[in-house]
């Protein structure tokens, strides 16, 4: 799960960077999150946040990542989510 603090957030863009995944996006000098279901709490925006603005919670996201890939590996095509 992930929290953007907009009070803090200065809207620099280095979270949408690092993210491997496109989960993230600036809107109006804020961080927002697009699609939360391709985070992979991987926490490279949470690092890279020079306004510590951004906290990646630890839960379903990297089982959910392993579980999709398993069903990708055995029937491809079988999702378009990313
Ligand atoms: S934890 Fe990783 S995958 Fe999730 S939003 Fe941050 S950089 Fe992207
Ligand atoms: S890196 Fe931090 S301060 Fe910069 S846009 Fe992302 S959340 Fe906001």
């Amino acid at each position: 799960m992930i929290h953007i603090d907009p009070t803090t957030c200065t809207g620099c863009g280095s979270c949408t960077k690092v993210c491997p995944h496109g989960v993230l996006s600036v809107e109006k000098r804020i961080a927002r999150i697009d699609a939360e279901e391709r985070c992979i709490e991987c926490g490279a925006c949470q690092l890279n946040c020079p306004a510590h603005a951004l906290t990646v919670q630890k839960g379903t996201g990297c089982l959910f990542i392993i579980i999709k890939e398993d069903i990708l590996k055995l029937n491809p095509g079988a999702c378009s989510c990313g």
